[in-house]
Protein backbone atom coordinates (compact mmCIF):
# COMPACT_ATOMS: atom_id res chain seq x y z
CA UNK A 1 0.00 0.00 0.00
CA UNK A 2 1.36 3.76 -1.09
CA UNK A 3 2.60 5.41 2.19
CA UNK A 4 -0.13 8.23 3.42
CA UNK A 5 0.70 11.90 2.48
CA UNK A 6 2.23 13.55 5.79
CA UNK A 7 -1.09 15.35 6.59
CA UNK A 8 -2.73 12.07 7.26
CA UNK A 9 -3.09 9.49 10.00
CA UNK A 10 -4.22 5.68 10.19
CA UNK A 11 -4.18 4.52 13.14
CA UNK A 12 -4.05 0.73 14.09
CA UNK A 13 -6.89 -0.78 13.34
CA UNK A 14 -8.87 1.91 11.32
CA UNK A 15 -10.04 1.60 7.80
CA UNK A 16 -10.56 5.00 7.14
CA UNK A 17 -7.66 7.70 7.38
CA UNK A 18 -8.13 11.10 9.58
CA UNK A 19 -6.21 14.42 9.24
CA UNK A 20 -3.15 14.30 11.56
CA UNK A 21 -5.60 17.65 13.53
CA UNK A 22 -8.90 18.31 13.27
CA UNK A 23 -9.36 21.18 10.63
CA UNK A 24 -12.70 22.53 12.15
CA UNK A 25 -13.77 22.68 15.93
CA UNK A 26 -17.29 23.23 16.23
CA UNK A 27 -17.46 24.60 20.20
CA UNK A 28 -20.80 25.01 21.96
CA UNK A 29 -19.53 27.66 24.49
CA UNK A 30 -22.45 27.69 26.74
CA UNK A 31 -26.18 25.95 26.51
CA UNK A 32 -27.05 28.89 28.19
CA UNK A 33 -29.72 30.83 25.39
CA UNK A 34 -32.36 33.44 25.34
CA UNK A 35 -34.64 31.77 23.16
CA UNK A 36 -36.44 28.40 23.06
CA UNK A 37 -36.25 27.35 19.80
CA UNK A 38 -38.99 24.95 18.91
CA UNK A 39 -36.70 22.76 17.09
CA UNK A 40 -33.58 23.15 18.95
CA UNK A 41 -31.97 20.23 18.67
CA UNK A 42 -29.28 20.79 22.44
CA UNK A 43 -32.54 21.62 23.97
CA UNK A 44 -31.02 24.90 24.78
CA UNK A 45 -31.75 27.56 27.45
CA UNK A 46 -30.36 27.06 30.90
CA UNK A 47 -26.98 26.50 31.09
CA UNK A 48 -25.32 23.28 31.96
CA UNK A 49 -24.85 21.97 35.36
CA UNK A 50 -20.73 22.20 34.82
CA UNK A 51 -19.45 24.63 32.14
CA UNK A 52 -16.22 25.75 31.42
CA UNK A 53 -14.62 28.97 33.45
CA UNK A 54 -13.38 31.52 31.57
CA UNK A 55 -9.51 30.34 32.91
CA UNK A 56 -10.52 27.04 31.28
CA UNK A 57 -11.95 28.31 28.24
CA UNK A 58 -8.29 30.20 27.65
CA UNK A 59 -6.98 26.73 28.51
CA UNK A 60 -8.58 25.69 25.48
CA UNK A 61 -8.13 28.59 23.33
CA UNK A 62 -4.55 27.63 23.99
CA UNK A 63 -4.44 24.01 22.89
CA UNK A 64 -6.70 24.63 20.27
CA UNK A 65 -3.61 27.22 18.56
CA UNK A 66 -0.95 24.49 19.79
CA UNK A 67 -2.94 21.44 18.15
CA UNK A 68 -3.01 23.64 15.14
CA UNK A 69 -6.41 23.37 14.12
CA UNK A 70 -7.02 26.31 11.70
CA UNK A 71 -10.93 26.95 12.28
CA UNK A 72 -13.41 27.25 15.14
CA UNK A 73 -17.38 27.96 15.08
CA UNK A 74 -18.77 29.09 18.34
CA UNK A 75 -21.99 28.21 19.00
CA UNK A 76 -24.40 27.53 21.83
CA UNK A 77 -26.88 28.08 23.31
CA UNK A 78 -25.50 31.43 22.82
CA UNK A 79 -22.50 32.37 22.94
CA UNK A 80 -23.18 36.17 23.19
CA UNK A 81 -24.59 35.64 26.53
CA UNK A 82 -20.96 34.67 28.55
CA UNK A 83 -19.32 37.70 29.75
CA UNK A 84 -16.56 36.76 28.40
CA UNK A 85 -17.45 36.14 24.66
CA UNK A 86 -14.69 38.97 23.54
CA UNK A 87 -11.66 36.94 25.66
CA UNK A 88 -12.48 33.69 24.08
CA UNK A 89 -12.53 35.36 20.45
CA UNK A 90 -9.52 37.34 20.97
CA UNK A 91 -7.42 34.48 22.12
CA UNK A 92 -8.37 32.80 18.91
CA UNK A 93 -7.57 35.35 16.91
CA UNK A 94 -4.31 36.08 18.37
CA UNK A 95 -3.62 32.61 17.56
CA UNK A 96 -3.94 32.71 14.17
CA UNK A 97 -7.53 30.85 14.51
CA UNK A 98 -10.25 31.63 12.02
CA UNK A 99 -13.69 32.15 13.61
CA UNK A 100 -17.04 31.68 13.21
CA UNK A 101 -20.16 33.12 15.41
CA UNK A 102 -23.13 31.32 15.53
CA UNK A 103 -25.98 33.65 17.35
CA UNK A 104 -30.00 34.04 17.34
CA UNK A 105 -29.38 37.74 16.09
CA UNK A 106 -30.96 38.67 19.77
CA UNK A 107 -28.52 40.44 21.36
CA UNK A 108 -27.76 42.69 17.87
CA UNK A 109 -28.06 46.43 20.64
CA UNK A 110 -26.18 49.35 19.56
CA UNK A 111 -23.37 48.53 22.47
CA UNK A 112 -22.90 44.80 20.76
CA UNK A 113 -22.96 46.08 17.34
CA UNK A 114 -20.22 48.66 18.84
CA UNK A 115 -17.59 46.02 20.43
CA UNK A 116 -18.34 43.79 17.60
CA UNK A 117 -16.84 46.09 14.95
CA UNK A 118 -13.85 46.03 16.74
CA UNK A 119 -13.34 42.82 14.92
CA UNK A 120 -14.16 43.81 11.28
CA UNK A 121 -10.38 43.61 10.34
CA UNK A 122 -9.83 40.14 11.49
CA UNK A 123 -10.58 36.80 10.26
CA UNK A 124 -13.93 36.99 12.28
CA UNK A 125 -17.49 35.96 10.61
CA UNK A 126 -21.60 36.05 12.31
CA UNK A 127 -23.50 33.18 10.75
CA UNK A 128 -27.50 33.94 11.72
CA UNK A 129 -30.01 31.98 12.49
CA UNK A 130 -32.72 33.19 10.37
CA UNK A 131 -35.89 30.26 9.65
CA UNK A 132 -38.18 31.85 7.47
CA UNK A 133 -39.43 35.78 7.43
CA UNK A 134 -41.28 37.63 10.33
CA UNK A 135 -44.12 35.72 11.93
CA UNK A 136 -43.10 32.21 10.76
CA UNK A 137 -39.42 32.80 12.46
CA UNK A 138 -41.13 34.48 15.24
CA UNK A 139 -42.87 31.52 15.88
CA UNK A 140 -40.14 28.87 15.63
CA UNK A 141 -37.87 31.07 17.68
CA UNK A 142 -41.21 31.63 20.35
CA UNK A 143 -40.16 35.22 20.55
CA UNK A 144 -41.58 38.10 18.53
CA UNK A 145 -39.82 40.76 16.84
CA UNK A 146 -37.17 38.16 16.73
CA UNK A 147 -37.20 37.91 13.07
CA UNK A 148 -36.23 41.67 12.66
CA UNK A 149 -33.65 41.99 14.98
CA UNK A 150 -31.96 39.59 13.55
CA UNK A 151 -32.36 40.96 10.25
CA UNK A 152 -31.91 44.34 10.78
CA UNK A 153 -28.72 43.13 13.36
CA UNK A 154 -27.00 41.13 9.80
CA UNK A 155 -27.60 44.76 7.76
CA UNK A 156 -25.81 46.68 10.36
CA UNK A 157 -22.85 43.88 10.44
CA UNK A 158 -22.58 44.45 7.07
CA UNK A 159 -22.17 48.29 7.21
CA UNK A 160 -19.29 47.49 10.09
CA UNK A 161 -17.97 45.38 7.61
CA UNK A 162 -18.09 42.31 9.44
CA UNK A 163 -18.69 39.35 6.72
CA UNK A 164 -22.34 37.70 7.52
CA UNK A 165 -23.43 34.65 6.56
CA UNK A 166 -26.82 32.86 7.78
CA UNK A 167 -28.07 29.13 8.44
CA UNK A 168 -32.11 28.17 7.76
CA UNK A 169 -33.04 24.97 9.28
CA UNK A 170 -35.85 23.70 6.93
CA UNK A 171 -39.00 22.25 8.53
CA UNK A 172 -42.57 21.54 8.24
CA UNK A 173 -43.77 24.93 10.02
CA UNK A 174 -41.41 27.02 7.32
CA UNK A 175 -41.26 25.08 4.10
CA UNK A 176 -44.05 27.83 2.34
CA UNK A 177 -42.06 30.61 3.91
CA UNK A 178 -38.85 29.65 2.41
CA UNK A 179 -39.00 31.73 -1.05
CA UNK A 180 -40.30 34.73 0.92
CA UNK A 181 -36.92 34.54 3.03
CA UNK A 182 -35.10 33.93 -0.10
CA UNK A 183 -36.19 36.95 -1.97
CA UNK A 184 -35.48 39.12 1.69
CA UNK A 185 -31.52 37.58 1.57
CA UNK A 186 -30.75 37.65 -2.23
CA UNK A 187 -32.11 41.38 -2.41
CA UNK A 188 -31.85 43.29 0.79
CA UNK A 189 -29.01 41.19 3.39
CA UNK A 190 -27.11 39.80 0.92
CA UNK A 191 -24.89 37.27 3.22
CA UNK A 192 -21.62 35.68 1.50
CA UNK A 193 -22.72 32.14 2.35
CA UNK A 194 -26.43 30.76 3.13
CA UNK A 195 -26.75 27.23 4.51
CA UNK A 196 -29.63 25.02 4.05
CA UNK A 197 -30.21 22.27 6.16
CA UNK A 198 -33.05 20.25 7.93
CA UNK A 199 -33.53 19.43 11.72
CA UNK A 200 -32.78 16.37 13.43
CA UNK A 201 -35.24 14.51 15.52
CA UNK A 202 -33.50 15.52 18.86
CA UNK A 203 -34.33 17.40 21.66
CA UNK A 204 -37.59 20.08 21.39
CA UNK A 205 -37.95 18.90 17.85
CA UNK A 206 -38.52 15.41 18.98
CA UNK A 207 -42.48 17.12 20.91
CA UNK A 208 -42.83 19.13 17.68
CA UNK A 209 -43.92 17.37 14.74
CA UNK A 210 -43.96 20.42 12.74
CA UNK A 211 -40.26 21.24 13.39
CA UNK A 212 -39.17 17.90 11.72
CA UNK A 213 -39.99 17.03 7.91
CA UNK A 214 -41.26 13.81 6.46
CA UNK A 215 -39.98 11.96 3.44
CA UNK A 216 -42.16 14.14 1.15
CA UNK A 217 -41.25 17.62 2.99
CA UNK A 218 -37.37 16.23 2.55
CA UNK A 219 -37.57 15.82 -1.08
CA UNK A 220 -39.09 18.99 -1.25
CA UNK A 221 -36.42 20.66 0.79
CA UNK A 222 -33.95 19.39 -1.32
CA UNK A 223 -35.83 20.24 -4.59
CA UNK A 224 -35.88 24.19 -2.41
CA UNK A 225 -32.09 23.75 -2.12
CA UNK A 226 -31.05 23.48 -5.94
CA UNK A 227 -33.45 26.29 -6.88
CA UNK A 228 -31.93 28.36 -4.26
CA UNK A 229 -27.90 27.53 -5.54
CA UNK A 230 -29.30 27.70 -8.88
CA UNK A 231 -31.00 31.22 -8.21
CA UNK A 232 -28.06 32.24 -6.51
CA UNK A 233 -26.01 32.02 -9.51
CA UNK A 234 -25.23 36.18 -10.19
CA UNK A 235 -26.31 36.97 -6.36
CA UNK A 236 -23.76 37.51 -3.94
CA UNK A 237 -25.01 35.01 -1.94
CA UNK A 238 -23.47 31.19 -2.00
CA UNK A 239 -25.94 28.31 -0.90
CA UNK A 240 -24.46 25.76 0.85
CA UNK A 241 -26.49 22.47 1.83
CA UNK A 242 -26.08 20.79 5.14
CA UNK A 243 -24.21 17.62 5.26
CA UNK A 244 -28.13 16.57 6.67
CA UNK A 245 -29.56 16.74 2.83
CA UNK A 246 -28.15 14.32 0.17
CA UNK A 247 -27.02 11.90 -0.90
CA UNK A 248 -25.91 10.78 -4.75
CA UNK A 249 -28.35 10.60 -5.81
CA UNK A 250 -29.56 12.70 -9.18
CA UNK A 251 -30.08 15.54 -7.54
CA UNK A 252 -26.76 15.71 -5.98
CA UNK A 253 -25.08 17.88 -8.61
CA UNK A 254 -27.44 20.40 -8.24
CA UNK A 255 -27.25 20.07 -4.26
CA UNK A 256 -23.37 20.48 -3.92
CA UNK A 257 -20.10 21.62 -5.80
CA UNK A 258 -18.36 18.32 -5.10
CA UNK A 259 -20.19 15.69 -4.27
CA UNK A 260 -20.99 14.35 -1.01
CA UNK A 261 -17.68 12.56 0.47
CA UNK A 262 -19.08 10.65 3.56
CA UNK A 263 -19.84 12.53 7.39
CA UNK A 264 -16.42 13.76 8.24
CA UNK A 265 -16.66 13.41 12.17
CA UNK A 266 -13.61 12.39 13.79
CA UNK A 267 -11.70 12.42 10.13
CA UNK A 268 -11.92 16.09 9.68
CA UNK A 269 -13.69 17.80 12.54
CA UNK A 270 -14.59 17.41 16.49
CA UNK A 271 -16.75 19.14 18.59
CA UNK A 272 -16.33 20.19 21.92
CA UNK A 273 -19.54 20.83 24.50
CA UNK A 274 -20.00 23.54 26.76
CA UNK A 275 -18.55 21.09 29.59
CA UNK A 276 -15.46 19.76 27.46
CA UNK A 277 -16.56 16.82 26.33
CA UNK A 278 -15.37 15.68 22.79
CA UNK A 279 -17.74 14.01 20.23
CA UNK A 280 -17.18 13.59 16.79
CA UNK A 281 -19.64 16.65 15.78
CA UNK A 282 -21.59 18.30 17.73
CA UNK A 283 -24.58 17.91 15.93
CA UNK A 284 -24.74 14.22 17.62
CA UNK A 285 -26.45 15.16 20.53
CA UNK A 286 -26.38 11.63 21.96
CA UNK A 287 -23.88 11.82 24.76
CA UNK A 288 -22.66 7.78 24.25
CA UNK A 289 -20.90 9.47 21.33
CA UNK A 290 -18.74 11.68 23.71
CA UNK A 291 -14.97 10.48 22.87
CA UNK A 292 -13.13 12.24 26.09
CA UNK A 293 -12.72 15.54 27.47
CA UNK A 294 -10.68 18.47 26.35
CA UNK A 295 -9.42 20.12 29.82
CA UNK A 296 -9.28 16.28 31.60
CA UNK A 297 -7.28 14.82 28.86
CA UNK A 298 -6.61 17.55 26.06
CA UNK A 299 -7.76 17.65 22.17
CA UNK A 300 -4.32 16.15 21.05
CA UNK A 301 -5.11 13.05 23.34
CA UNK A 302 -8.49 12.16 22.28
CA UNK A 303 -7.79 12.85 18.77
CA UNK A 304 -5.00 10.12 18.91
CA UNK A 305 -6.79 7.86 21.06
CA UNK A 306 -6.82 4.14 19.39
CA UNK A 307 -9.96 3.28 18.81
CA UNK A 308 -12.03 6.66 19.07
CA UNK A 309 -14.35 7.11 16.28
CA UNK A 310 -14.74 4.25 15.60
CA UNK A 311 -18.27 4.75 13.56
CA UNK A 312 -16.16 6.61 11.60
CA UNK A 313 -12.49 5.42 11.58
CA UNK A 314 -13.90 1.75 12.10
CA UNK A 315 -16.28 1.81 8.67
CA UNK A 316 -16.86 -1.38 7.44
CA UNK A 317 -19.51 -1.69 4.38
CA UNK A 318 -20.77 -4.48 6.12
CA UNK A 319 -22.15 -2.13 9.17
CA UNK A 320 -24.34 -0.58 6.73
CA UNK A 321 -28.39 -1.18 7.60
CA UNK A 322 -32.04 -0.24 6.47
CA UNK A 323 -31.90 1.23 3.48
CA UNK A 324 -28.20 1.71 3.38
CA UNK A 325 -27.17 -2.29 3.47
CA UNK A 326 -26.45 -2.97 -0.04
CA UNK A 327 -26.26 0.20 -1.61
CA UNK A 328 -23.88 0.42 -4.51
CA UNK A 329 -22.75 3.75 -3.24
CA UNK A 330 -22.64 2.54 0.78
CA UNK A 331 -18.20 2.31 0.96
CA UNK A 332 -18.15 6.00 -0.36
CA UNK A 333 -21.64 7.43 1.50
CA UNK A 334 -21.52 5.62 4.80
CA UNK A 335 -25.19 6.45 5.34
CA UNK A 336 -25.25 9.81 5.34
CA UNK A 337 -25.15 12.22 8.21
CA UNK A 338 -24.38 10.66 11.35
CA UNK A 339 -26.16 12.74 13.50
CA UNK A 340 -29.20 11.94 11.43
CA UNK A 341 -29.19 7.99 11.46
CA UNK A 342 -28.16 8.69 15.21
CA UNK A 343 -31.45 10.67 15.94
CA UNK A 344 -33.82 8.91 14.13
CA UNK A 345 -32.77 5.04 14.36
CA UNK A 346 -30.63 5.28 17.77
CA UNK A 347 -27.28 4.63 15.59
CA UNK A 348 -25.09 5.55 13.32
CA UNK A 349 -25.10 3.85 9.73
CA UNK A 350 -28.51 4.00 9.01
CA UNK A 351 -29.99 6.66 6.92
CA UNK A 352 -33.39 8.05 7.70
CA UNK A 353 -33.44 10.22 4.73
CA UNK A 354 -31.84 9.79 1.31
CA UNK A 355 -32.61 11.02 -2.22
CA UNK A 356 -30.77 7.97 -3.99
CA UNK A 357 -32.86 5.89 -1.62
CA UNK A 358 -36.37 7.07 -2.76
CA UNK A 359 -35.75 6.85 -6.43
CA UNK A 360 -34.41 3.28 -5.72
CA UNK A 361 -37.60 3.18 -4.02
CA UNK A 362 -36.02 1.99 -0.47
CA UNK A 363 -37.40 3.70 1.81
CA UNK A 364 -40.80 2.10 3.34
CA UNK A 365 -39.09 0.64 6.11
CA UNK A 366 -38.58 4.87 7.15
CA UNK A 367 -41.86 5.70 6.69
CA UNK A 368 -43.13 3.24 9.28
CA UNK A 369 -45.51 5.24 12.16
CA UNK A 370 -43.61 7.55 14.24
CA UNK A 371 -44.22 4.95 17.52
CA UNK A 372 -42.73 2.34 15.41
CA UNK A 373 -39.50 4.10 14.44
CA UNK A 374 -39.50 5.13 18.26
CA UNK A 375 -40.02 1.81 19.85
CA UNK A 376 -36.90 0.92 16.98
CA UNK A 377 -34.84 3.54 17.77
CA UNK A 378 -34.74 2.47 21.36
CA UNK A 379 -34.11 -1.19 20.67
CA UNK A 380 -31.06 0.07 18.30
CA UNK A 381 -29.81 2.65 21.00
CA UNK A 382 -29.45 -0.40 23.44
CA UNK A 383 -28.26 -2.78 20.84
CA UNK A 384 -25.45 -0.19 19.96
CA UNK A 385 -24.49 0.55 23.43
CA UNK A 386 -23.81 -3.13 24.01
CA UNK A 387 -22.00 -3.37 21.10
CA UNK A 388 -19.39 -0.28 22.02
CA UNK A 389 -19.52 -1.64 25.55
CA UNK A 390 -17.90 -4.97 24.04
CA UNK A 391 -15.22 -3.84 22.57
S1 LIG B 1 -28.88 4.47 0.75
FE1 LIG B 1 -27.54 5.02 2.45
S2 LIG B 1 -25.47 4.59 1.74
FE2 LIG B 1 -26.80 4.66 -0.08
S3 LIG B 1 -26.72 6.76 -0.82
FE3 LIG B 1 -28.45 6.64 0.57
S4 LIG B 1 -27.67 7.25 2.57
FE4 LIG B 1 -25.92 6.74 1.26
S1 LIG C 1 -22.64 14.03 11.96
FE1 LIG C 1 -23.69 14.97 10.21
S2 LIG C 1 -23.34 17.15 10.48
FE2 LIG C 1 -21.84 16.09 11.73
S3 LIG C 1 -20.02 15.86 10.43
FE3 LIG C 1 -21.22 14.01 10.21
S4 LIG C 1 -22.46 14.40 8.42
FE4 LIG C 1 -21.74 16.37 9.11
Amino acid sequence: MAPLPEYLRLGKGDTLPHLAAPEVVGWETTLRCNMRCRHCGSTAGDARNIELSTAECLSLCRQIVDVGIPRVCLTGGETLLRPDWRLILENLLVGGVEVGLLTNGWLFTEKMLKELAAYSEDRFYISISLDGVDEVHDGIRCLPGSFERAFQGGLALKEIGIPVAVITTMQSANLDCLPDLRARLFEELQPYCWQLQVANSFGRAVENDDCRVNQVEYARAAVFACESRRLSKGTKTKVYVGDCLGYLGSLEGGLRDEPWPGCQAGLELIGIQSNGNIKGCLSIIDDRFVEGNALDEGIRKVWDRAGGFAFNRRFKVSKLRGVCAGCPVGERCRAGCTASAVSVNGAPHEAPFCLRAVEEGKLASAAKPAAARGRAAKRKRRQYAESRASR
